[in-house]
Order: structure tokens, then C-alpha cells, then sequence
């Protein structure tokens, strides 16, 4: 049985206090908190393990080695990835992103080449494909979305052409919280020959994700938006990719032999892709994330924030002046709104003040905004430890920002 109360005691932050309020933390989009399994995890990894991975024969450097290269198994089982070869540490879905999109373009994209993503996008999915396009005089187009908030698919097949080289998609939107259908984008890309990168950002901390069965090429996520340490992500590539694929950065482990004559080698995958030290201290905290999850079960966490979602939906409808940007029928449980013509900061202001912590802005989705013609939006996105008690918080304190700020706008 899922108990949200006794997730909450595993979560020792969510007990503090924020403007002398119990904390209401509706943030998690940007980033989720951390239970002790893994706070205990990355404390103990440091002062009981640590030694730098793949370099030593001495115990700790073989103990720190074996728990990293476990944490990558634990990925690859979360992912349902068919071998630890495919499964890449990165310091985040933005790095993995950026690896991607250089060595992808630097083996595969010509002048006059095509790249298909959507207007949905973080901008971490936007930029790195700007800045290779614009490396290689290739071209960058954008599958548009429509009012609800879902992809225009209708397009998709007239918006690829054959100098389409690589399509990339996020899988749910960290600003509209819509749920799109990547198997379904997968099938109809992979029918034409092109590969495609799904960015599962927040996707992972919300739904079971079998990468075999989307069929997507490359699959990227960060760490810390499911419960684990900042500075840790995963790419995941299919081996066949990622073998053709020329490395992305240069130094440490991803090397086989150095030879001054420039006939280097590479280390074997996925060791290719990882240069320098990596941050193994926090690969073991991501493993230590999904395996506290996996003990709740994904089903569990993912039909639990959906009633969630459906509880904070249902009481939204009663205040005539929220808007929600966002209206598909498959969303995570993420809410973008304005109140009126009250700003996205004022909102948010107050809400701090009440202990409510949401994200106002932008959400890094610019071009979502753009389509809306607003600013910003004040963002609610809910996590495996919210409450409906939580949501009752956040629909008084917007009626306390409407009285505060209604007559003024
Ligand atoms: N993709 C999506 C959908 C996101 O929501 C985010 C972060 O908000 C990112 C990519 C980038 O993640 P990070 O900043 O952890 O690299």
C-alpha cells in the first residue's frame, strides 16, 4: 500500500519550516528532494569508500569501482536497457544532450542536413542542436503544439524530409506537464530510417520507462529530479549508436592507449563517453534514488500523483480566474497557471511567504511561453510525497493572492 505519510518521514527537509510555515515544496520539476536512503548513501560513500574509480589496485579504489559499475547496472535494470554498455554517467540530461547532439553532428550532419525537435522543449534540448546546426550550416526545425498543449503529429510526417538526420523529443513537458506518445513518435521516425533522442527529464520520476519498448536510440535524464545528488545524469545510447559515435570530450577512462602521434584509442563503451573523473559519488546516490524508488514501485508513485493531479484539478476549476497553459489528456502532474492578470512573480512571492515553494518563470521553455503570448507562469509540479492536505495549502493561498492582488489588475 502506498503511504504518502511514511514516504514523507524518509524526507527529512519536508519537515522543515519556510517563512515560519511548515514547508509546502511544489518545486520538484526543478529539482526533488532527497530521502535519507540516498543522503546516507552518498555520506557514506565519502566517508567510509571513497577513492577514485577504475584507477587503483588497492581496496578502496576496487570497492569505490564496484559500487559505481553497480549503480550502472541498477540504471540499466530502471531503464530496461539491454546491456551496462548503453548506459553512459554524465553529469546531467543537459551534458547528455550536449554529447550527443556534438558527436552525433560531428559524425553524421553536413551542411544543408536537417535536425526535428519540438516547440516544447527545455532549452536544454534546444540549444545544443542550435549550436551544431549553426557548426555545420545544417538546419534546426520544430514540430509546433497546439492550445492543449499536445504535439501538432499531424505534422510530423511533412516536417520530415530526406535530409532529416536525427529527431529529439521530450517525453513529458516540464512546463505544459504534457505526456507525449514517444513509442508512437519512435515508430513513425524509425519507419523513415532516422534515429531519435527521447528526453525522459520528467519522465523517470513519475512513470516506469522501458527504453526497448519506446525503441528510442538515446534516452536522457539528471539524477536530481528523481531523488538523487545534482551533478549526475544518464545517456543512454544503443550500442550500435554509440559505437559509431566519435567520443565527446577528451582525458581520463575514456582512453585505451595514448600515443603522441595522434593514433590514440578509445577505452571500450561506455567507458568512451566518460572523460576525467566522474562523479561517482553521486552515480551511487542515483543508485541508491532508484532503488528507493523501485521499493515504492513505479505503478504506486505514478497512479498516486495522478490522483493527485485529478484532486488539485478538480479544486483549480472552482477559481474562475486560473488559467491553466496545459490542458492535455495525458499529463504528468505538473500545473502551469496565471491568476488573471496577476504576475507570475507576485504569485509567487506570496506563496513563498505562505511556506509554498513553486517555480515561477520561464521554466527554461521560452518558446512555450512565446506560443502564449505571457512572460512566465507560476508552476506547481508534485512529487511521490505531496498531499492533498498540500494542494488544499496552494488553492487558499491563491485565493489569498487574488484578494491581495485582484483589485489591482
Ligand atoms: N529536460 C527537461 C524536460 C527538463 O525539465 C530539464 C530541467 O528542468 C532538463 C532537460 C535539464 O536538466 P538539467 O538542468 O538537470 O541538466
Amino acid at each position: 500500500m502506498f503511504n504518502v505519510e511514511r514516504i514523507r518521514e524518509d524526507f527529512p527537509i519536508l519537515s522543515r519550516e519556510v517563512n515560519k510555515r511548515q514547508l509546502a515544496y511544489l518545486d520538484n520539476g526543478a529539482t526533488t528532494q532527497k530521502p535519507r536512503a540516498v543522503l546516507d548513501s552518498v555520506n557514506q560513500m565519502s566517508t567510509l569508500w571513497n577513492a577514485n574509480i577504475h584507477r587503483g589496485v588497492h581496496y578502496l579504489s576496487q570497492q569505490s569501482t564496484e559500487m559505481y559499475e553497480g549503480a550502472r547496472e541498477t540504471v540499466r535494470s530502471f531503464l530496461n536497457a539491454a546491456s551496462t554498455r548503453e548506459i553512459v554517467f554524465t553529469a546531467g540530461a543537459t551534458a547528455s544532450i550536449n554529447a550527443v547532439a556534438y558527436s552525433f553532428g560531428e559524425r553524421y550532419i553536413s551542411a544543408g542536413d536537417e535536425v526535428l525537435i519540438t516547440e516544447m522543449e527545455h532549452h536544454a534540448n534546444i540549444v545544443p542542436w542550435q549550436l551544431m546546426c549553426q557548426r555545420k550550416g545544417a538546419i534546426l526545425k520544430y514540430i509546433p503544439f497546439d492550445d492543449n498543449g499536445e504535439l501538432r503529429l499531424d505534422l510530423l510526417d511533412s516536417l520530415i524530409t530526406e535530409r532529416t538526420k536525427i529527431v529529439s523529443v521530450v517525453q513529458v513537458s516540464n512546463s505544459l506537464g504534457t505526456i507525449n506518445p514517444v513509442k508512437e513518435i519512435v515508430a513513425k521516425v524509425h519507419a523513415k530510417g532516422i534515429p531519435v533522442l527521447v528526453d525522459g527529464s520528467q519522465a523517470v520520476p513519475h512513470m516506469p520507462v522501458d527504453v526497448q519498448d519506446i525503441g528510442c536510440d538515446f534516452y536522457v535524464f539528471s539524477g536530481h529530479k528523481l531523488y538523487a545528488p545534482t551533478g549526475i545524469g544518464i545517456l543512454y545510447g544503443k550500442e550500435t549508436l554509440l559505437e559509431e559515435l566519435p567520443p565527446y570530450q577528451g582525458g581520463g577512462d575514456m582512453i585505451a592507449h595514448v600515443r603522441l602521434d595522434g593514433t590514440t584509442t578509445w577505452a571500450e563503451l561506455p567507458l568512451k563517453f566518460e572523460a576525467g573523473t566522474t562523479n561517482y559519488i553521486g552515480a551511487v546516490g542515483l543508485g541508491a534514488a532508484i532503488r528507493y524508488m523501485e521499493e515504492i514501485g513505479l505503478n504506486s508513485i505514478q497512479a498516486y500523483e495522478q490522483e493527485l493531479l485529478a484532486y488539485a484539478n478538480q479544486r483549480f476549476a472552482t477559481i474562475s480566474s486560473l488559467n491553466i497553459y496545459g490542458k492535455a489528456p495525458h499529463k504528468a502532474a505538473i500545473i502551469s497557471f496565471l491568476l488573471g492578470g496577476i504576475h507570475q512573480l507576485d504569485t509567487g512571492m506570496v506563496l513563498d511567504k505562505l511556506g509554498i515553494a513553486v517555480r515561477t518563470g520561464t521554466h527554461c521553455t521560452e518558446p512555450v511561453m512565446t506560443h502564449f503570448g505571457i512572460e512566465g507562469t507560476v508552476r506547481a509540479s508534485f512529487a511521490m510525497y505531496n498531499t492533498k492536505e498540500e494542494v488544499d495549502r496552494l488553492y487558499e493561498a491563491i485565493l489569498v493572492v487574488q484578494q491581495m492582488f485582484g483589485g489591482a489588475y
